[in-house]
């Protein structure tokens, strides 16, 4: 029998919001968890990873989160109003700000958690002139094996709607051109985002993304990072090992 996609939401935003990992403080990052074509869980706003509790995660529709993506600016009342219609129990609580990405992230083939953190490690980079180098390079097999082939880099934009607009800009662009749904998502000025089919894969997507920028912060300051090339990175993630090795890992 599959996993309960609230005990795994759970389990999930514990494990991101462990203050020892250094991946988010106080109320930082969101996760949410699809449970149907039509309806997700997602973080309750104002709650904090590290002790979520059921109470403090609301079920929401999809589409009508979506309406929110449409061509029209909204204003941030209107934002307000959608996600609280978009909630399926009135009586539950207000769903968190970054809903709006969350809902068209899950929309992606063979997505079904999604964890969003303030990696301090990420941060140093992305609040830094090589955010963009970062994303669009890997220096180690287990990066490419837990992070993807590339992660997409988002410019800095203001949290909330603008920021589900960009992402879903650069999301798309990285899905035409690789044709599957990227892993690692990196947000200039503000963080990161991991996708995965289970728990298990964003958790590790989030530890080897934290675990990569400590080691490009280093190779920096001893005249790197030296970057794998394009044609081994492709080797890496098309090889049979590699993808049983995922299967394993339950990524
Ligand atoms: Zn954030």
């Amino acid at each position: 029998m599959s996993k309960d996609p609230l005990d795994e939401l759970l389990r999930l935003s514990h494990e991101i919001g462990r203050e020892d990992r250094k991946l988010t403080i106080l109320g930082e990052g969101n996760t949410s968890a699809q449970i149907s074509d039509s309806e997700f869980l997602v973080k309750a706003s104002g709650s904090c990873l590290a002790n979520l509790k059921a109470e403090q995660v609301t079920r929401c529709q999809v589409e009508t989160v979506l309406t929110l993506l449409e061509d029209r600016p909204f204003t941030n009342e209107e934002v307000d109003e959608v996600l609280l219609a978009s909630r399926v129990d009135p009586e539950s609580k207000k769903p968190s700000i970054e809903t709006m990405f969350h809902a068209w992230l899950l929309t992606l083939e063979g997505v079904d958690f999604v964890g969003h953190c303030h990696s301090v490690a990420a941060n140093k980079i992305l609040c830094s002139p090589r955010g963009r180098d970062f994303a669009g390079h890997r220096m180690f097999p287990d990066e490419i094996v837990c992070c993807g082939r590339a992660s997409v880099f988002v410019e800095n934009c203001d949290p909330g709607l603008p920021l589900a607009i960009g992402i879903r800009e650069q999301t798309a662009n990285y899905v035409k051109q690789h044709g599957e749904a990227p892993r690692l998502i990196l947000l200039e000025n503000h963080g990161i985002i991991a996708l995965g089919k289970t728990a298990d894969a964003v958790l590790a997507c989030t530890y080897m993304a934290d675990k990569a920028a400590t080691i490009f912060a280093g190779a920096a300051t001893m005249g790197g990072p030296v970057f794998l090339p394009q044609e081994q990175i492709e080797r890496i993630a098309g090889r049979p090992d590699e993808v049983y090795r995922q299967k394993q890992l339950n990524l």
